[in-house]
């Protein structure tokens, strides 16, 4: 008695194997998908702040620029404001010139002071000066220092201007404590020679009174300042500020070069951070700055941005939270998604492991049935022995069928090339199924294009594998007609078709049989048995080899299937 070898392949024997093994530390890592949410969700937040920061970035830039807009619109104002005063002066000035000129010291008596105080500025001193720099008439009592008499001579003595001309320093009045701008006009005799000058001294309280209409804010301020870089008027800190010379500061450069604008900068007066707009006064060697507290100003602003700010945070709450609830999920689907190509891995290995020990016994089936089939030659059971042995062979053949897939799937499937005689090769493969062909009376052809190479290199056993089942395919559904195979060149392949005219396949079918256990009749009843593995098999083999396969079928007139190989 022959005592099989059995080994222990039940599926859980190997699904347990696989588990203690390396090989489920060898998986895939599929646990990328929690990294994908991690980079996602991180991604997402970094995407909120980005667009939090610039928003914030860019909102900030347009308050500013509107804090800009407001402080130019004060300064406009301020600009026509100080303008008028100064040309209130120069026209008072240039009157009292040709006033004086006419009639000199008369202009004196107390009635024409009087009268000229009724058309005057009164916030405007004016006085006039001889040649000699006396002092010979004042609208009010103010005593000019010989410092700033020099100043107003020296402006006028050289040459006639025709203009009122500013003195560089203003001057504190030494009774009011209170700050002036001097300007001065010259005088000429009829000859057109000196005769000394009008002065005018323009009070800082024409500055106060625009400062008390505006709306700077409380770290507002605006002031009037000399061409040469001097603050000669401001509100509010006048005192502290008048008489500073800021021409060495960066922003006065850029104040310089242009005509009007804003910038940002620290004050000279108290260092607060401000938004200046200046403006140049068309005729008067002045400009006028209106200052804006940024900080003030933009306070409304912060405030919102904090909201911005407290959105962004809570938004990122909501994704953190949502990540770590997703995470919890993906990981249960991850160990589900492990535990289940565990189970595959062990199913593979227990069909291999079962193929492979049900081929053993086989043969030996096999051996037994040919040896019986012999001794049994002539007699009534001879046909049992071969009824044994064909449903062995069958067998045999599914069991390889199945080993060979699982090979391919593994990768483990190897490649045995050597140069071969294509036609000897096919009238081998095809004289294999002449006798089924007979038993069925059907006719079986081989024809072969004469431009085919005499050689050509190819895996001997696998084209013999494919054909064999497309060749068998063919036999078993065709009742009547021809089987056909035909071999010819393509470009740069070799064509093997195998043409029948069997019962065909339903279109819908053909994409689907050469999926494993794809079969058109999945009945039980079905007229023709089988595995529904052949053509699975014969693609994942043509695919091996380099090369594609097809079907081309119509129900009741036949199939082509036809494969390439490349030469
Ligand atoms: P099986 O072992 O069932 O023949 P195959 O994978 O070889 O498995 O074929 C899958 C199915 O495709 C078959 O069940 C059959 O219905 C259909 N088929 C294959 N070849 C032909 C053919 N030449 N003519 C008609 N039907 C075919």
């Amino acid at each position: 008695m022959v005592v099989l070898p059995m080994t222990d392949f039940s599926f859980t024997a190997v699904l347990k194997k696989i588990q203690k093994s390396d090989v489920a530390i060898a998986l895939p890592r599929r646990s990328d998908i929690r990294l994908a949410i991690l980079f996602f969700a991180s991604a997402l937040i970094a995407c909120i702040w980005v667009v939090t920061l610039y928003d914030e970035a860019s909102e900030t830039q347009r308050e500013l620029e509107k804090v800009g807009r407001d402080a130019q619109n004060v300064a406009r104002a301020f600009d026509e404001n100080i303008s008028h005063v100064i040309e209130q002066a120069d026209e008072a000035s240039d009157l009292l010139k040709y006033q004086y000129e006419r009639f000199g010291a008369k202009m004196n008596n107390p009635e024409y002071r009087d009268a000229w105080l009724m058309q005057g500025n009164l916030a405007n001193r004016f006085f006039i000066l001889d040649e000699h720099g006396k002092q010979v008439y004042a609208n009010d009592d103010i005593v000019l220092n010989d410092e700033l008499i020099a100043g107003h001579m020296q402006l006028h003595r050289g040459h006639d201007s025709g203009q009122l001309l500013f003195l560089v320093k203003p001057v504190r009045d030494r009774v009011s404590g209170d700050w002036s701008m001097q300007a001065s006009r010259r005088l000429n005799r009829p000859d057109g020679s000196f005769s000394g000058v009008v002065g005018v001294s323009i009070s800082n309280e024409a500055v106060t009174r625009f400062y008390h209409q505006i709306n700077v804010g409380q770290g507002g301020a605006i002031s009037v300042v000399g061409d040469e870089g001097t603050i000669k008027a401001r509100e509010p800190d006048g005192a502290k500020a008048i008489g500073m010379d800021f021409s060495g500061r960066p922003s006065f450069a850029v104040m310089k070069q242009h005509k009007q604008g804003y910038l940002t900068s620290n004050g000279v007066v108290d260092g607060k951070r401000r938004t200046y707009a200046y403006r140049h006064l068309e005729n008067y060697p002045l400009m006028v700055l209106v200052g804006i507290s940024v900080e003030e100003a933009m306070q409304p602003f912060y405030n919102n941005r904090f909201r911005g700010y407290v959105l962004a945070a809570f938004s990122t709450g909501v994704v953190v939270v949502f990540t770590v609830f997703i995470l919890f999920m993906a990981n249960g689907l991850v160990s589900t998604g492990r535990v289940a190509t565990l189970a595959n891995q062990a199913k593979s290995q227990f069909l291999a492991n079962m193929s492979h020990e049900l081929r053993t016994p086989l043969n030996g089936i096999l051996g037994y049935a040919e040896l019986l089939r012999e001794d049994l030659v002539g007699t009534d059971e001879q046909h049992f022995a071969q009824a044994i042995h064909d449903s062995g062979t069958h067998l045999l053949l599914l069991v390889n069928t199945v080993l060979d897939l699982e090979r391919i799937a593994a990768g483990k499937m190897e490649v045995f090339i050597a140069t071969e005689n294509l036609r000897e090769v096919m009238q081998k493969i095809v004289a294999s199924h002449a006798s089924t062909a007979m038993r069925k009376g059907i006719a079986l052809r081989l024809v072969l294009s004469p431009a085919l190479p005499v050689e050509f290199a190819c895996d001997r056993g696998k084209l013999i594998r494919v054909l064999n089942n497309l060749i068998h395919n063919a036999l078993k559904y065709t009742d009547q007609g021809a089987v056909t195979v035909r071999v010819l060149q393509g470009d740069g392949v070799l064509i093997f078709r195998v043409v029948d005219t069997g019962e065909g396949i339903p279109a819908e079918l053909q994409r689907i049989i050469f999926e494993k256990f794809a079969q058109v009749d999945g009945s039980d009843m079905r007229a023709q048995a089988g595995s529904g593995l052949g053509l699975a098999l014969a693609k994942e083999l043509v695919k091996f080899m380099g090369g594609t396969i097809a079907v081309r079928s119509r129900v009741g007139k036949g199939s082509i299937f036809a494969f390439t190989l490349p030469i």
